[in-house]
């Protein structure tokens, strides 16, 4: 009688046989999360890990660290990148693994792309002998607050050696494990977070007229920045405006003299970024002036969008499909407004970034990311392991 079962690609095969150990990494983070640009017990844990596989390491902005494996013969160089900050949120999950710090989470999944980046690295350095160029592993700090990214680019990590190609990955709570998704093009927005102070005057509740009430501009500023997106682009060109705090006033009595506001603007498209930009400038002043109330505003530019690069994406899909069966390997049909500081690094060479189920579809919606109550299914860790590691190998060899 023959076995008609496939056989499983080699890479899969071993990545399998290192399940156990990929689960640990991840239980050990997860259990020892730390907040950004504090990860030094992780950025601990990943550099002994990779100094036992022999890979050279290098910190890099603050807690970043670059490991570097150099194939036996010359060739290109292709790099990875593997988040490793935490969340400020208190884990809600009774499981054994459950965070040991109050208050701080991986809600964010970046645990899991911590464990799988070193799992991927141990299946690479067992390969060393069949390598011709080198294969760079960023750990990188501080991805949810200012963006790490951009920092380990500055402390040089695309340089010495240049990398060719750059890969990514991010948990989906939506997609079940064994599943991802790929996109082409514009797949995360850019961001510009804004301040928006409100100078009014104080004077007695029972007197608004000898005052400048700064709560009452505020809130006629907030209505009509509802209506920049609705009123001054395109219905079909995607866009966010979100006032995500607003703070004024001191007791009941008192006209408030000061409010901030703080929030976010979200686009795609550079140009539509910088209408909104402009518009939003022209609408608070205009209002503020209206009211009496003197405004300074400050719109910070954030993330770029991310944008990546069609043929990485088209070879990242193949090896997706060999491992996971093309049937599992998704694209994606529209891009998120959400935020990904991995873009800056794909304005410094091609890659692409993917979508890794990690969810179990029948709960997906009670544990969004950036929850209490959020976790991965380990499945997926030796499956994103693999991925990365045959990347590797077919990019080297292309
Ligand atoms: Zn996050
Ligand atoms: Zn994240």
């Amino acid at each position: 009688m023959s076995d008609h079962r496939k056989p499983l690609p080699p890479i899969l095969a071993a990545a399998l046989e290192i399940k156990d150990e990929i689960v640990s990494l991840r239980r050990t983070i997860h259990q020892n999360p730390e907040l950004g640009k504090q990860e030094f017990q992780t950025s601990k844990l990943v550099e002994a890990y990779l100094q036992s596989l022999n890979l050279e390491t290098r910190h890099v902005a603050g807690t970043g660290i670059v490991g570097l494996l150099r194939g036996a013969r010359p060739g290109k160089t292709v790099a990875f990148r593997a988040d490793m900050d935490a969340l400020p949120i208190q884990e809600m999950n009774p499981v054994s693994y459950r965070s040991k710090n109050p208050g701080i989470m991986h809600a964010c999944g970046h645990d899991a792309h911590t464990a799988a980046l070193l799992g991927a690295a141990k299946l690479l350095a067992a390969r060393r002998e069949a390598l011709s160029g080198n294969v760079k592993f960023f750990f990188q700090p501080n991805e949810e607050q200012e963006g790490g990214a951009k920092d380990m680019i500055q402390a040089g990590c695309m340089e010495d050696p240049k990398v060719d190609a750059v890969f990514g990955c991010h948990v989906a709570p939506d997609l079940p494990a064994g599943k991802i998704a790929v996109s082409y093009g514009i797949c995360y927005a850019a961001s510009n977070p804004f301040l928006v102070e409100i100078h009014g005057k104080a004077s007695h509740g029972a007197e608004p007229h000898l005052g400048i009430d700064a709560i009452v501009a505020g809130a006629h500023i907030v209505a009509a920045l509802q209506t920049l997106v609705s009123r001054t682009l395109d219905p079909v060109e995607p866009a966010v405006v979100t006032v995500g705090s607003f703070h004024g006033g001191t007791c009941m009595n008192v006209i408030a003299d000061a409010v901030r506001l703080e929030g976010m603007i979200r686009t795609l498209e550079p140009a539509t970024r910088e209408r909104l930009k402009e518009k939003f400038r022209e609408t608070v002043q205009g209002i503020g002036s209206a009211m009496g109330a003197k405004i300074d505003i400050r719109i910070d530019e954030g993330f770029p969008a991310m944008i990546t690069d069609p043929a990485m994406t088209d070879s990242l899909k193949a090896v997706a499909g060999t491992i996971l069966g093309q049937e599992n390997v998704l694209v994606s049909k529209h891009p998120t407004m959400g935020t990904e500081d991995f873009a800056y690094f794909l304005q410094k060479a091609p890659g692409t970034f993917f979508q890794l189920g990690a969810g179990d579809p029948l709960n997906s919606f009670e544990r969004p990311l950036h929850n209490g109550y959020f976790d991965v299914d380990e499945h997926a860790l030796p499956l994103a392991a693999a991925i990365h590691a045959q990347t590797a190998l077919d990019f080297l060899s292309s």
